[in-house]
This record gives C-alpha cells, sequence and structure tokens, in this order.
C-alpha cells in the first residue's frame, strides 16, 4: 500500500531541517589513530565476484554500461572477472581498459606467471592476485604447501610490479588460515613492495570481533594498505566491513545488491548507507549518491531480480514512516526517526498515512497536501473515521483520500 520508492519526489517533507553535524556526535563510532572510517577506498566487484552470483550473465556491452556508471559514481576501483577465464572475458577487459575511466581497472587472477601475463597484456591498472591459504584449499583445491605458495607469491608480484603495474596480494579463506602462516605470508610479500594484501572471508565464517582482530594484528606487521573481502551467508558483510576499516584497512570490497558467489558481499549501497552515518562529508564528497538507485535498478535488471525491499537505501520502504507517533515526530524533525537523510541519495520520504496507526498529524499533512483546509479538532475527528475504517479493511492510499475529500464536502456542507 505504500507507494512506489521515489527519487527526487514531493512525497513527505524536506530535508533534514538542522545540519547533521548538530546531531553526528552519537553516530561517531570508536575511533582511534588507525582507523580509516573516514578514509576508505572502494573496489568495486560486480563485473568480478557479481558475475559469480547464479543469475548473473554480462554481456560486453551491459560490462561497459555498468563500469561507466560506477565510474562517474566515484568508486575508486572497478574489478574484473580474470582473462584467464575465458576468450569473451579477456576481449570485455580489453575494452573496458580502453574506455578511459576515471576509476582503476583491475582484474582478479590466480597467483600463476600465466594468468599474471594475460592481465597485464589487457592493459590493466592493477592485477588482484589470489591463493588459498587454508587447509582446506592446500588439501582439497590446489594442493599447495605454504613455501610453495609464499615462493610463486614473490614471483609473480616481482614480475607484475617490473611493469609498473599495481599489485594486490590475497589469500584465499583468511579466517580459517594458520595465523602465523599467513602472518609471515603478508610480511614477505610487503617486503618485496606489494601495494596491497588482501583479506577475505570467502566462506563467510567471521564474525565482526574476529575481523577486528584479524585486520588490527596485520596492521601492526605490514606496511603496505590492506584490502578486505566479506561474503554474506550470515548477514554479517557489512558489519565486517566497518569493523575492519576501524581496525586499520584501507580498502573494502563491494558489488552492486551485494551480488556474488552464494547470497554474494558486502553490498555498495549498504556499506555507503553504514558509512555516511559516521563519515558524512567524507562519502558525500566522493560519491555521487543520487545515482545509486539508478546504478541498483541496473544491476537488477541485468541480473533478472528485484531490490529487496528493505534493501539499505533504496528498498521500497527505506524511508517509510508508518506509526502516528513517528510521523509525528518526523514531520517536526526528521532526524528524530532518521539516521540517514533521504535527500543525500536523491531519495524522498514518505509519511504513510493509510492505516489504522496513523496519527492525526500525519493525516493533517496529507489533507494539505490535497490542498484542502481543516482545523486540528476537524482532523481529529477525521482521522478516527480512517481508523475505524481501516480497523475493518486494509486501505489503500485513495481509499483514504477519498474519506478525506467526503468528510471536507460534509464540512462545508
Ligand atoms: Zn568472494
Amino acid at each position: 500500500m505504500c507507494p512506489p520508492p521515489t527519487q527526487n519526489g514531493t512525497n513527505g517533507t524536506n530535508g533534514h531541517a538542522k545540519p547533521r553535524a548538530a546531531a553526528a556526535a552519537p553516530y561517531q563510532t570508536v575511533q582511534d589513530f588507525l582507523s580509516n572510517t573516514n578514509n576508505f577506498k572502494i573496489i568495486e566487484s560486480t563485473l568480478r565476484e557479481g558475475e559469480q552470483f547464479a543469475n548473473a550473465y554480462f554481456d560486453t556491452a551491459t560490462k561497459i554500461k555498468i563500469a561507466t556508471a560506477l565510474s562517474d559514481f566515484g568508486v575508486e576501483y572497478i574489478e574484473l572477472t580474470s582473462p584467464a577465464a575465458s576468450p569473451q572475458s579477456m576481449e570485455d577487459l580489453k575494452a573496458i581498459c580502453g574506455l578511459g575511466l576515471k576509476a582503476k581497472i583491475l582484474t582478479h587472477v590466480r597467483c600463476n606467471m600465466e594468468d599474471a601475463r594475460l592481465a597485464i597484456e589487457c592493459g590493466v591498472d592493477g592485477v588482484d592476485v589470489v591463493i588459498g591459504t587454508s587447509s582446506f584449499l592446500r588439501e582439497h583445491s590446489h594442493g599447495k604447501d605454504m613455501a610453495y605458495i609464499q615462493k610463486s607469491a614473490i614471483e609473480v608480484i616481482n614480475y607484475i610490479k617490473s611493469k609498473g603495474i599495481e599489485v594486490r596480494f590475497s589469500s584465499e579463506d583468511s579466517f580459517r588460515s594458520d595465523l602465523v602462516d599467513l602472518l609471515s605470508l603478508y610480511k614477505a610479500v610487503d617486503a618485496i613492495g606489494v601495494n596491497r594484501v588482501g583479506v577475505a572471508d570467502t566462506v563467510g565464517c567471521a564474525t565482526p570481533r574476529q575481523v577486528f582482530d584479524l585486520v588490527r594484528t596485520l596492521r601492526g606487521v605490514v606496511s603496505c594498505d590492506i584490502e578486505t573481502h566479506f561474503h554474506n551467508d550470515t548477514g554479517c558483510a557489512i558489519a565486517n566491513a566497518h569493523a575492519a576499516l576501524e581496525a586499520g584497512a584501507t580498502h573494502i570490497d563491494t558489488s552492486v545488491l551485494g551480488i556474488g558467489e552464494r547470497n554474494g558481499i558486502t553490498p555498495l549501497g549498504g556499506l555507503l548507507a553504514r558509512m555516511i552515518v559516521g563519515s558524512h562529508d567524507y562519502v558525500t564528497s566522493r560519491y555521487k549518491l543520487a545515482k545509486l538507485k539508478e546504478i541498483e535498478d541496473m544491476v537488477a535488471e541485468a541480473v533478472e531480480i528485484n531490490v529487496p525491499f528493505n534493501n539499505p537505501i533504496t528498498g521500497f520502504c527505506a524511508f517509510t514512516h508508518k506509526a502516528g507517533i513517528h510521523a509525528k515526530a518526523i514531520l517536526n524533525e526528521p532526524s528524530t526517526y532518521e539516521i540517514i537523510n533521504p535527500a543525500d541519495f536523491g531519495m524522498s520520504r514518505y509519511i504513510h498515512f493509510a492505516s489504522r496507526l496513523t496519527g492525526w498529524n500525519a493525516i493533517k499533512s496529507r489533507v494539505e497536501q490535497l490542498g484542502l483546509t481543516m482545523t486540528d479538532d476537524q482532523v481529529k475527528t477525521l482521522t478516527s473515521k480512517i481508523k475505524q475504517m481501516a480497523d475493518i479493511r486494509p486501505l489503500a492510499i485513495d481509499d483514504t483520500d477519498s474519506i478525506i475529500r467526503s468528510f471536507h464536502l460534509d464540512l462545508q456542507a
């Protein structure tokens, strides 16, 4: 019974009356000198991790459209599928590298010389190298021991660096890897000048506290940047990304709507919803937030899904206020029940008035929107009529508007 989500629409009231700074203090996250919640970069992986989503099939034109939109939105990096995956993947990577986008173009390859050579041939700005380090992956996937992993990592990183290209080295399934193995591997690649090391919760098992502990420990071991990658199997992907930044991570992997392997990773929109609350100026200065809905709709259409009702920011009811007491406060001062100003994302709030939970302030606001005039006492009588009707059956907006209009006609008669 809510209207569809609107962008730059006219529902509800205007933006938050007071500047956010006045209300910002309670939202500040715990900060120390290693925290990067006010200074992070996004590695947007819709065209790599997102391609592993069950429904995803991106043709060249769609990849170009998505990459262009993401670059325009302001993400710092766009990661694409390995050119070793298929001949078309290689052609698409070359095509996107040739667009001259503002975002840096990365590809994600296995830790071997052949894959690294292919990536560089395509003209990428950076290569993301990955290898499994957990005992599960060492036994059941590639079968290599840690000494072999370290030797090949060093060879591949040195080669990529010799070509003047940015390189990241990531373990896979980091949270189920042996901590000592992991740290000595990261230390070795940091020593030869890798640009970033990556921590990946490939199976989605980590909790925010585990993430904080691992990233904070790693921060004390390496001097390079730290990238993090979180799967959402237990719904912790956004919280884990936030914990990683608090601990000193510098880069967060995202995908639009969180699409990826299984149920995906940290969603771009959800991460920015989380970050804007404590780092408003940083987020609004770097990203064209009003483009978020358009990008999400573009990707949702490409992979044939609907945007979930409870999606942060763009879910159809993300800024809908229903309970009477909420509506009253929201009409007076939106910050009362909103920590995010919808206007920052080019969205608008909606005061739900067509229900038995409504209050007379919400009805009064609707009466005014309809261009009608009533006294407060008259609005209160009208409100009780609407509540009586809403107790009998669900009310649509049109139903409620006709109750309001006929009440107004009776008043005039
Ligand atoms: Zn992943």
